[in-house]
């Protein structure tokens, strides 16, 4: 069975069925969008378009004893059989059976098989960082194509930060007159860096993304992460800040010590004001408010965050950062909405609704417990799942090998799913980035969907091979040679490197 994420229940059969000139499809309306989807691979893969009959060699079926994401898929010498509850699931047999379909002696045929599938999570989320460096709209629709066929369901957008602030607003221009540009970055190989950088997606491109990601059972989350990473707006509306003095959007990378006032009412009208404006673009359920990384150093000195710590009662300074994520989770519960917060930003007192991502091993003891109080989370230790560290820091097999359920969990229901971050500081273009990418995603893809007493390393990288065939076709940069751990001293020598470029960082700030 070559099938990437391997599916959790299947028999292999003798024979194949020969994708042949009149071929024949018949389906139920509902399940029209997939089969039309399934008419045009064909028509591109093996210049063969199916026609529609009522006695058909292919036929797509609903099946309500089915569940809301599984297919069933029956391949014989004769005929295929798809159903489905929802076009959701009839969707993941699609993508199975562009992977069962292989060329052999000039002709198309497709391994007879019987797979009932369904995944194990239902949260299987990809993050990228458009902050950082910016990708057009087209770059997004290639890798909604490619995460779908790797059967995630969420694209989390990292749309604002220190480097740059991505969404168009009417009410507040500067935020990419200004904020969407940079006169600097960051650069591995010189030390100054006058590279300037911009870019930004207007609502019409947000709403062609969600359209786009719909179509392909995706949902789009988006992130405006606060009070922390907040430069690009502060260069914009300077007076936001404690110090309310004029900054540049940031050129190098690392966390920055300017952050949003939570003391200041005028920020909390200005934030309320843009994620209205923007909120009903996503049909996401959930909206993710950052809350990662908030130095509050100048929180300490400034008249309205002690004012506001004050007359709230608040826990001090990390009082006051909860408070204000609260206020903003309160805001998009009135929407409908569930936050979505970095788990270095939630403690005790964060609304219990909120959601955790959780990204910091060091830390799971903590999100142990808020999940175990009832916390719905989101898992991405980012030793195994974050896809910007080098192979040789987070090799495949790390990534493979990793299971989002700690021993210590009691209630299992509470963790949603699993998400991969890409985040992008040394990310610049499409060639780095799908060299981070793949095959690691594969991986995650295998962590999201298959059960966990169906895994095995070896299984996977034997599968893996031709796997590589489709990213050739659709023309990924994949990294290859990625499937055994490098040997030590490369190891060492990238381990260093990346030490190097993070002090570096550090220095800079300093
Ligand atoms: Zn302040």
């Amino acid at each position: 069975m070559n099938i990437i994420p391997l599916p959790n229940s299947y028999r292999n059969l003798p024979g194949f069925f020969f994708v042949t000139e009149n071929i024949t499809i018949n389906y139920s309306q509902e399940l029209k969008p997939t089969a039309d989807m399934l008419c045009l691979f064909l028509e591109k893969t093996t210049g063969i378009k199916p026609k529609q009959s009522q006695y058909a060699m292919i036929n797509l079926s609903l099946d309500f004893s089915l569940e809301y994401e599984q297919y069933q898929l029956f391949v014989d010498t004769l005929s295929i059989h798809l159903a489905a509850r929802t076009n959701h699931g009839a969707f993941y047999g699609l993508q199975t059976l562009k992977q069962l379909l292989t060329l052999k002696d000039g002709r198309h045929r497709i391994n007879c098989t019987f797979i009932d599938d369904r995944p194990r999570f239902s949260y299987r989320g990809f993050m990228l960082d458009v902050a950082r460096h910016f990708f057009p709209k087209n770059e997004i629709f290639r890798l909604i194509d490619l995460i779908s066929f790797h059967k995630f369901n969420v694209l989390h957008l990292h749309l604002t930060d220190d480097q740059g602030w991505r969404i168009e607003s009417e009410l507040y221009p500067r935020l990419t007159e200004i904020g969407s540009k940079r006169n600097r970055t960051s650069s591995r190989k010189r030390k100054t860096q006058d590279i300037p950088h911009q870019g930004f997606y207007t609502k019409q491109d947000l709403k062609e993304i969600v359209a786009y990601a719909k179509s392909r059972h995706i949902e789009v989350i988006p992130e405006i992460d606060m009070p922390g990473h907040m430069n690009a707006l502060i260069a914009a509306y300077p007076q936001t800040s404690c110090l309310k003095k004029e900054i540049e959007v940031r050129g190098s990378f690392g966390i920055s010590d300017i952050t949003l006032c939570p003391g200041n009412m005028d920020v909390y009208q200005m934030l309320t004001e843009i994620i209205i404006e923007i909120i009903d673009i996503f049909e996401s359920p959930y909206f993710h408010l950052g809350g990662d990384e908030v130095p509050k150093k100048h929180w300490k000195k400034c008249p309205l965050c002690q004012k506001m710590i004050k007359d709230n009662n608040l826990k001090g300074e990390n009082g006051l950062a909860t408070y204000f994520l609260n206020y903003f989770g309160e805001l998009l519960k009135a929407h409908n909405k569930i936050p979505i917060i970095w788990n270095d930003g939630v403690d005790s007192d964060t609304a219990a609704d909120t959601v955790i991502q959780h990204w910091k091993p060091f830390t799971r003891k903590k999100t142990v417990k808020e999940i175990n109080h009832g916390r719905k989370a989101i898992i991405s230790d980012f030793l195994y799942l974050y896809l910007d560290y080098p192979y040789s820091m987070t090799p495949l097999r790390k990534t493979y090998q990793f299971e989002p359920i700690d021993k210590n969990i009691r209630n299992k229901e509470n963790i949603l799913g699993v998400e991969a971050p890409l985040w992008t500081e040394w990310v610049p273009n499409q060639y780095k980035l799908d060299y981070q990418i793949f095959p690691r995603l594969a991986a995650v893809a295998e962590i999201a969907w298959t059960e966990k007493y169906n895994k095995s390393y070896e299984h996977f990288i034997n599968r893996l091979d031709s796997f590589y065939d489709y990213y050739r076709r659709m023309r990924v940069n994949y990294a290859q040679g990625k499937e055994f751990p490098p040997n030590i001293i490369k190891r060492c020598f990238n381990v260093l490197l990346w030490l190097r470029d993070e002090n570096n960082e550090l220095q800079k700030k300093k």
